[in-house]
């Protein structure tokens, strides 16, 4: 069917579901893609732009759109027909956590920075294969980077730089030279940090060798951190 997205301010793809191919939408998408579409709006009271997202089938020339949870139930199952046809990943997947015996697979389609979808490949989708061992073997045959999990950063510490950033937990600044911890965060693929007090993060749940930067603190600093983690 035609979709026409004349304005400026709007702009889509449509995703082939056999071959997981990302179109920019021009004019015709073919019956049974995925699309999703976005509208940019403006809104001037509060000087700020707001970004509608549309998703959805195109299915006998009409377009039926869905939430974003529903189109990533139809794209698992493409996902794991893909995997069954071709036994690879299809382009732009990976796995996004580490695969657990007898668990569904947790996979992401990656359609831009702002747009991941969660995928869920459990043994029915696979016909009966256990999607652990299936896709550990894809892993092993495709060269190139296929998880999310192992260019995770670790977290950082350090003394903050400046008065200016605010605490992810509390919403007050954090100020210049106290002890500030970094959750590594990837934005157009830079990586940059949000930043907590240290009064507002559990850092218990951390292990020494998952944050980086201790060894640059003060001694003082740098011990009591570490007591925290070691108990
Ligand atoms: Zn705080």
């Amino acid at each position: 069917m035609k979709i026409n997205l004349d304005s400026d301010n709007e702009w889509g793809h449509f995703i082939d579901p056999d071959s997981f191919q990302i179109v920019e939408i021009t004019d015709e998408v073919p019956d049974k893609s995925f699309v999703v579409f976005k509208e940019r709006e403006y809104i001037e009271d509060i000087d700020r732009t707001v970004i509608q997202t549309t998703y959805g089938i195109i299915d006998g020339n009409k377009l039926q759109p869905m939430n974003k949870r529903e189109l990533s139930k139809l794209m698992s199952k493409a996902c794991a027909k893909y995997i069954i046809d071709f036994e690879k990943l299809p382009p732009k997947i990976m796995v996004e956590k580490k695969l657990i015996i007898d668990k569904p697979a947790q996979l992401a389609f990656i359609l831009s920075n702002h747009d991941t979808f969660h995928l869920k490949i459990d043994k029915t989708a696979l016909e009966g294969g256990n999607p652990h061992e299936i896709i550990n073997s894809i892993m092993e045959n495709q060269d190139f980077k296929t998880t999310m999990y192992d260019r995770e950063e670790k977290w950082k510490i350090e003394y903050a730089k400046s008065s200016r950033a605010k605490c992810r937990k509390c919403g007050s600044n954090i100020e210049k030279d106290t002890v500030r911890i970094g959750e590594p965060n990837y934005f157009e693929d830079h990586l940059n940090y949000r930043w907590h007090h240290e009064k507002c993060i559990f850092l218990q749940r951390f292990e020494k060798k998952n944050i980086k930067g201790l060894d640059l603190l003060e001694e003082k600093d740098r011990k009591r951190i570490e007591e925290i983690l070691d108990s």
